[in-house]
């Protein structure tokens, strides 16, 4: 895999106005491997929005993108947010 990406710490300040919360250490669990692991390790693309991935099977974790003016986000998996 050759295409650049950050790690999930490079979009935290646009997933915590999302969901009003500090996500970096959010724990997913993942829908098809089942890996729990923090928001921050997981690897986050830029294009025409934002994919962020599993680090473990590389699966879609989250999708944020604009469309028609729209904010659309789409969340895969299971969030533990507050602590
Ligand atoms: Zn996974």
């Amino acid at each position: 895999m050759d295409e650049q990406h950050l790690d999930g710490n490079g979009i935290a300040g646009l997933l915590g106005e999302i969901a009003a919360a500090e996500m970096t250490t959010v724990l997913r669990t993942c829908q098809s491997c089942g890996n729990r692991r923090a928001i921050g390790e997981h690897r986050a693309y830029h294009s025409a929005g934002v994919v962020l991935r599993c680090p473990a099977c590389d699966d879609v974790a989250l999708v944020i993108g604009v469309q028609e003016q729209q904010l659309v986000v789409a969340w895969y998996g299971t969030y533990e947010i507050g602590r």
